[in-house]
């Protein structure tokens, strides 16, 4: 947990302010630090969450006077207890939530009606959940040639969008509402409660109207009411080079659209990677496992590997043991947002025929005791001891 700071400090106030002073300064902060103001803020939650703590103790008399004394240690300095300041410190930092301080300071955000238009802020704190509509999720599948180059993709994708006749409210022409009876179009109910502060008015959202201070007095009869209608809809979006299998690209807005008007939610597509016949994937290179024959393993020449973009033409030179990596730069995958190419890396492996026919088998015969057909002790340390450097450095484990 990070270090609190002081409540004086939180704040703002001289160590000998007085109750009004800090009342003030709290309200302050409040306001500044208020969700209505910062949706979605996470800084000034916890901003406002500090202050309301700070407020808590340094409203109070008693638990002022212990904080002077003690600081913040004091909660594991026998205050601890239940009702004790280092309980409601120690429960604060942690399980404090917004409602909470909603319940517990109630007080303050009445009395700031005044200041800021009464009614009027009330209903917007009262609405202070935007409506979002849901994410909508795909899966798009893609070749090595779509992750080389990039690739535009067009898809039908069936989603909830507002209601053209209506405009998305779920009213019929989107115009037939009537005010809220429950709440008489504040859009919040105000409860008040016995506490330990002594009596505490604090709002709650309407939950007949969710806020919104009236209601539907007749449905839109294309929608029925919800203000949303499923469209197929044509979504275009381009995949650039270098994505990943499993990577989610966003589109924001391009989910659904939510019931009676709102934020779209988001299009989230996943990335799958389709594996491709001869090629695989390691980061930005590529592997490919060549399997040469014999003689032009031993005698050398051409081979003809497999690339994103077409073939290679690969130089094979004498004597290339099965085991060797060679690498053609550049002819990876590109890094996503860059220049950089990956490499190809070619694995060679060399083909010992599984059968033969009696010529064949008297060729290789005429072979078997020749001096350089048969590899040396030292021979093969040498290769071994090479093979075994590129096999760690250039092979990745595989
Ligand atoms: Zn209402
Ligand atoms: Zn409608």
């Amino acid at each position: 947990m990070a270090e609190k700071r002081d409540y004086y400090e939180v704040l703002g106030v001289a160590r000998d302010a007085s109750s009004d002073d800090i009342k003030k300064a709290y309200r302050k902060l409040a306001v500044k630090y208020h969700p209505d103001r910062n949706p979605d803020d996470k800084e000034a939650e916890e901003k406002f969450k500090e202050a309301a703590e700070a407020y808590d103790v340094l409203s109070d008399s008693e638990k002022r006077a212990k904080y002077d004394r003690f600081g913040h240690n004091m909660g594991g300095q026998g205050f601890g207890g239940a009702g004790g300041y280092g309980g409601f410190g120690g429960g604060f930092g942690g399980g404090f939530t917004m409602e909470d301080i909603f319940n517990q300071f109630g007080d303050i955000f009445g009395d700031m009606g005044g200041g800021m238009g009464g009614a009027a802020y009330g209903q917007r704190r009262a609405r202070k959940r935007a409506n979002k509509g849901t994410d909508l999720r795909i899966t798009v599948k893609v070749t090595l040639k779509d992750i080389m180059n990039g690739v535009e993709k067009k898809l039908k994708i069936p989603r909830l969008v507002a209601c053209d006749h209506c405009k998305g409210t779920g009213a019929k022409d989107g115009t037939a509402f009537k005010t809220c009876p429950r709440c008489g179009g504040t859009g919040y109910q105000i409860h008040t409660q016995q506490s330990i502060f002594g009596t505490q008015q604090y709002e709650t959202v309407c939950p007949e109207c969710n806020g919104e201070g009236k209601i539907i007095s007749e449905e839109c009869q294309y929608c029925h009411g919800s203000g949303v209608e499923k469209k197929e809809d044509i979504v275009t979006f381009t995949i650039p080079p270098g994505v990943e299998n499993g990577m989610v690209l966003t589109m924001r807005g391009k989910g659904n659209a939510p019931r009676h008007g709102g934020i779209n939610g988001d299009l989230l597509i996943v990335i799958q990677e389709e594996k491709d016949p001869d090629l695989i994937r390691d980061g930005d290179d590529l592997i490919f496992n060549l399997m040469l024959d014999f003689p032009t393993a031993a005698l050398g020449g051409t081979a003809e590997v497999p690339t994103v973009d077409g073939r290679a033409r690969l130089k094979i030179a004498p004597g290339t043991q099965p085991g060797k990596v060679l690498r053609l730069r550049g002819k990876g995958l590109p890094k996503m947002h860059s220049n950089v190419k990956g490499d190809l890396l070619v694995n060679v492996m060399v083909y010992v025929p599984e059968s033969l026919t009696d010529t064949e088998k008297s060729a290789i015969e005429s072979l078997k005791d020749s001096p350089d057909i048969v590899p040396t002790e030292s021979t093969s340390k040498r290769i071994f001891s090479r093979l075994r450097h590129i096999f760690n450095k250039e092979n990745r484990g595989e």
